[in-house]
This record gives structure tokens, sequence and C-alpha cells, in this order.
């Protein structure tokens, strides 16, 4: 069965680091820029984000997905509920399958095999694929100032549309490239960059390069560690700049991200595309052949453009490389307890419950257990809608660690008349009374080892109502 393309979307975190940054730090120089997660954001996040708009591109609703494939090389669980909190906050029905690739960069190709070979067996209608990573170096490493951040998302499925999936090549080496030692959580940087670059990476992705190219391919994702090795594999391959470049250079090394993502810039136009991701020992290259541009690959290069320019200090410290000192504020309730296991669903699918006597929707329902309007009994669980606008809003100026001032809290009216009160994003300059928003899936907390989702309100730019 043809495994096709139903749509693509992309991501990227809000802070934008400056190499030269790095660089003079250290006594040395730098070029160009890398993209790094805010202390709210992280690779489920991000995962997130790009699944959503490639959805929404595809016009397929979360619950039609069959099976979801995440691979990312930073799980927010190193042992735990990573997908099935992914696949809660998009919504997908709670049959959903699929798998987590881990382990390396080459975790999002796996994802992308998996997630075709589903479709093609006819196990999954609907495969939602994703690849996401920020990678998080060692400070003071020689690749720390190009260690990057992003998401892609693909959604597959056999309906008819513009591009499938074709001709797959792999190859397996068992050698050490980028690696983490067991219980580090920074990445190390290459032992040997000469041996890396020589005996290691252009010899195996020249070889599944090779192989694709007798395919008369027109653009290729290639991405590298260092955003030049790429470009040589590809004029190797007799092709010229590799469309992973405007990744690369948008938001640096985006680790597992960075081979789907390279790919979902270049399905914006008809012809072959080789995808081809290493790591791990691994290295493996997929077709895509594109009859027209897929849905959502248009505006993939618009979500990695733009994010706030951060200091490294700031960065180091959204990284949680440099910690303040004293006491910071620990949440009162565990998130291992009951009220984070009952209220799972209610949080990250942001459940309210619609009267099925007058239809409000009251929120959350675990407070409201009774309609606020007629104090009926009777309430169904619904998702909340995803638009509204500020009702009313404060900025908490003073807040102890670990929380981040200046932090705006704001009354939302949702489109569905639902009223909710949640944190928004930024430093509280965009949010005005009236003002649009639209609900984005943050981090709240990362605690005890264990990280806190829920959305939080982000004011859209595009509409300002009068
Ligand atoms: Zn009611």
């Amino acid at each position: 069965m043809t495994v096709r393309v139903l749509g693509v979307g992309g991501a990227a975190p809000a802070l934008r680091l400056d190499a030269a940054d790095v660089g003079a730090a250290w006594g040395r120089g730098g070029r160009g820029q890398t993209a790094v997660c805010a202390p709210d954001e992280d690779t489920l996040t991000l995962a997130w984000e790009a699944a959503t708009r490639a959805l929404g591109a595809a016009r397929v609703e979360a619950a039609r997905v069959d099976s979801c494939y995440w691979g990312t090389s930073r799980p927010p669980f190193a042992e735990g509920p990573s997908l099935a909190f992914l696949t809660a906050a998009l919504g997908c029905a709670s049959s959903v399958g699929g798998l987590l690739c881990a382990g390396s960069a080459h975790a999002g190709m796996e994802a992308l095999t998996a997630g075709a070979d589903a479709v093609a067996a006819g196990s999954a209608g609907i495969a939602l694929v994703i690849a996401s990573d920020a990678v998080r170096p060692g400070p003071g490493t020689a690749f720390e100032a190009r260690c990057g951040a992003g998401a892609v998302a693909f959604v597959l499925g056999t309906d008819d549309a513009p591009a499938a999936l074709g001709t797959r090549v792999t190859r397996t080496r068992p050698f050490l490239d980028r690696y983490r030692g067991d219980g580090e959580i920074d990445n190390r940087d290459l032992y040997d960059g000469r041996l890396f670059r020589e005996e290691i990476f252009l010899p195996v992705v020249s070889e599944v390069a090779t192989a694709l190219a007798s395919f008369d391919v027109n653009a290729w994702s290639l991405p590298d560690p260092d955003g030049r090795l790429g470009a040589t594999v590809a004029k190797l391959a007799g092709a010229g700049t590799p469309a992973s470049h405007a990744a690369y250079v948008a938001v640096g090394d985006s680790g597992a991200a960075a081979p789907l993502l390279g790919g979902a810039l270049a399905l914006d136009a008809p012809g072959t595309v080789a995808i081809v991701g290493t790591g791990g020992g691994r290295t493996t290259g997929v077709l895509v052949h594109v009859d027209a541009p897929v849905p959502g690959a248009a505006v993939v290069a618009d979500a990695l453009a733009g994010g706030r320019p951060a200091t490294y200090a700031e960065v180091l410290r959204a990284r949680g490389q440099l910690q303040p000192t004293g006491e910071t504020i620990p949440m009162g309730v565990p998130p291992e307890s009951a009220m984070f296991v009952r209220g799972a669903d209610e949080m990250l699918g942001l459940l309210g419950g619609r009267c099925v006597d007058c239809g409000t929707i009251s929120t959350p329902p675990s407070i409201h257990p009774h309609c606020i309007n007629c104090g009926g009994g009777k309430l169904e669980p619904v998702s909340v809608a995803r638009g509204g606008q500020v009702h009313t809003f404060v900025v908490n100026h003073t807040m102890p660690a670990p929380f981040v001032a200046p932090l705006p809290i704001a009354v939302l009216d949702m489109d569905d008349g639902s009223r909710l009160m949640l944190q928004a994003i930024g430093d509280g300059n965009d949010i005005e009374i009236g003002r649009r928003v639209e609900l984005v899936l943050r981090k709240y907390a990362h605690e005890r080892g264990v990280p806190v989702y829920g959305f939080k309100a982000r004011a859209k730019k595009e509409e300002v109502s009068a």
C-alpha cells in the first residue's frame, strides 16, 4: 500500500542564542545562532506544537490518529509516560497506539519508518510521526554554540495526497558517535572531530546518499552536527546546498528533528526529496516523491523564523545549568499523587464539564461538580475551545524561584463560552483586555525530576480586537 504524506508542521522554541555570545564567554569567536527552549518549553511542548500544526494542515482531527510515533533523543521522562502525555495533550483517543523512539539523533528516522510501516501494513489508517529535540550541550564544549532545538510532524495515511514515501536505505555500524554516558544530562563533545568526520560521518552517510542519488533526487535533507558535513555529502552526490541547511541556519543542530525538519522544508515543491538522518551508529535515508506542495510545507520556514534574542546567561538558566542558590518553593502536591492522577485528563486534555440541561461549560470540572449557571448535576466532559480573548489579567512581579517574574496570569473568555484562568506566555507586555489568545501546551514546573504540563495563553499576533 502506498504511504502518503497528508500534511506537515514545524515548530521552534522561543529563544535565540547568538554563537558570538557563547564564544565571548570562553574566549572564542562564533557565528550564527541557535534556538533554545524557554524554561517552560521542552521536547514534548515542541512536539505538541509541530503535531498540532501538521494535523491542522492535513485537516485531520487528533481523534482520528490511530498511532503516534515520536522520535526524540530526550524524552521528558527518562522512564515514564512521555508518549501518553503527548497524545493526551494532542487530543488523541485513549485507544491510540504507536511508540516512542529515543536513544540517539536517529530517533526521528526510526519514528518515520515505523509510522510508514504501520500504514503500509494496514495496522494504522492515520499515523502521526513527530520528531523533536532540544540538544543540551555541556558548557564550554566546542559544539555548544551549534546545539539547537526544533520539531516537525508528518501526518501519514493512504488518502489521496500530493506526496508519497518511496525507497528506503539503511546502514548500521557499531561505533560511538554523539552520546551521553549513563546518568549524564549534557551531551558530550565529539572525542575526536576528525575521526568522526573522516571515519564515521562521511563514509556511512555518503554510502546511503549514493544509493539514493540514483533515483534522480531534486532536494536533500542531510543534516549534521556542525552544519558543513551535510553539504560535503551533497556535493559528493552531485547536489547543491541541502534543504536542511536553512533549518540549521534558523535553529542550529536540532538533533533527532533535523532530518525530517529539512525534509519538510523541501516538500513545498514538486520533485523527489531525499531525507537522510544519522546517529547512534545508524543511518537511514527515505525518498519522498512530491507531485504538488504538501499542505503545511509552505509555512514550516515561518515556524522556525523569529524568536526572542536571549543572552548566554539566560540560556544557561533556561537549561538548568545556572541555578539560583537558596530556597525554592516546591509544589504543594507531588506529581505522582492522586490529584495529578485523577486530574491528568482534565489538565492535559484541558477538559470542561458541559451541562446537559443548559449547555454551560464549567471549568475546571473537578472544582465545579455542578453547573455554574443552573446548578444542574449532569455534566459531560468536553474539550474546551483553544481560542478566546482576555477578560482580565494581572502581572506578577515578585515570584520565588523556580518561577520567573514577571509572570502574567489571565482570566479568559473562550470561544465556546467557558471561562479559564491560566498563565500567559511572555512578560505580559502583549496582554491586554480584549486581546485574542490561543492556548498552547507548556511546562508549568519541573520537580522531583518530573515535568508538569498544562496549557498557557499566547497572544495572537495577527489579530487585536477593537
Ligand atoms: Zn446548566
